[in-house]
């Protein structure tokens, strides 16, 4: 991948135009479902990697072929091979990029967060995406692998100011995968969330090859547990399921088939819900039942009420 690649559809972000600021794999992480492999370098010092100017060389390249063909870009993302905060020169980056009027993305795994210079850079941003994938230090190191220098506390802390002061939008990002017990965690992870000004909460599973062969989506079950427990703390309007299913059907668009996986792959549906939809497209709860023998839906309790899921591909 060169320094500029895209542009990419992405549901968090529109068409976004990458930035590959970090040359492969440099991370402060080695998390267990990364895309991208193992970490290569683990390094939690800041350091220069390209020219400030050569980025933005690159980046207006590329929008001037775009245009001519009527491209339109939503967001620049700095979204590289490794995390994005390493690069010293992120903040002058963004200043750079800021002449195409086309706002700012930076996804960051959030571990250099507690760093005031690290948060100078990103205030430079118009949309901040925060990895929080646990707030406990043994489930944060068996998932993320983290440099040894690197704490927990201090990271959570830093999380709490930057969206204190950041003026942009924030997301977050809670990566879930299997083998690991979210019965309380997911209540804590919550929680912490809950008190930070934030404006859309992910709730992702690995849909790529992750590092580790190991690594698999969680059951359906665990992920409705989690989202519940998400949308109890948070609110339900702000709490989005990240599935591989984004925007892909194979039915017609407006179809009631079509409708029901869009929605439930976003946030698992509770009956009423359902039967409230299908009544008003007049149809009957055998469409369901038909989905269901189908393995397209699947059918989750929680807390005595019934609740419907996309099932994921991997269990398809
Ligand atoms: S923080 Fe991102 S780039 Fe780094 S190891 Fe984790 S998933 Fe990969």
């Amino acid at each position: 991948m060169g320094i500029v690649f895209g542009p990419v559809p992405s549901r968090r972000l529109g068409v976004s135009l990458g930035v590959n600021n970090i040359p492969v794999k440099i991370c402060t992480y080695s998390c267990v479902y990364c895309q991208i492999g193992r970490t290569i370098k683990m390094i939690g010092e800041r350091k220069a990697f390209y020219e400030p100017f050569q980025i933005r060389t690159e980046v207006s390249n590329v929008l001037r072929k775009l245009s001519k063909e009527n491209i339109h870009v939503d967001y620049i993302s700095f979204v590289p091979d490794g995390e994005p905060t390493l690069d010293k020169n992120l903040g002058k980056e963004i200043e750079l990029l800021r002449d195409f009027e086309i706002p700012v993305a930076v996804l960051t795994n959030s571990s250099l967060l507690s760093r005031e210079d690290v948060q100078n850079d990103l205030f430079e941003a118009d949309l901040v995406s925060l990895k929080i994938d646990a707030v406990t230090e043994e489930i944060w190191k068996k998932v993320d692998r983290p440099l040894g220098t690197l704490d927990i506390g201090e990271i959570l802390e830093g999380i709490k100011t930057f969206t204190r002061n950041f003026k942009g939008k924030v997301i977050t990002e809670t990566m879930l995968i299997n083998s690991i017990d979210y019965k309380e965690e997911a209540e804590k992870i919550a929680g912490f969330i809950a008190h930070l000004n934030v404006n859309e909460v992910y709730v992702a599973i690995p849909t790529r090859p992750p590092a580790e062969k190991w690594v698999k989506p969680p059951p359906e079950e665990v992920i409705n547990y989690v989202y519940q427990k998400f949308a109890g703390h948070i609110g339900e309007s702000k709490v989005k399921l990240l599935t591989a299913f984004e925007g892909t059907s194979f039915y017609p668009p407006g179809s009631i088939e079509n409708a029901l996986l869009e929605i439930t792959s976003v946030h698992p549906m509770r009956e009423d819900a359902v039967k409230e939809l299908l009544e008003k497209r007049g149809v009957d709860w055998s469409f369901v039942e038909k989905m269901l023998k189908q393995g397209e839906l699947i059918e989750i309790e929680y807390l005595g009420r019934k609740y419907y899921m996309r099932k994921l591909p991997t269990r398809r």
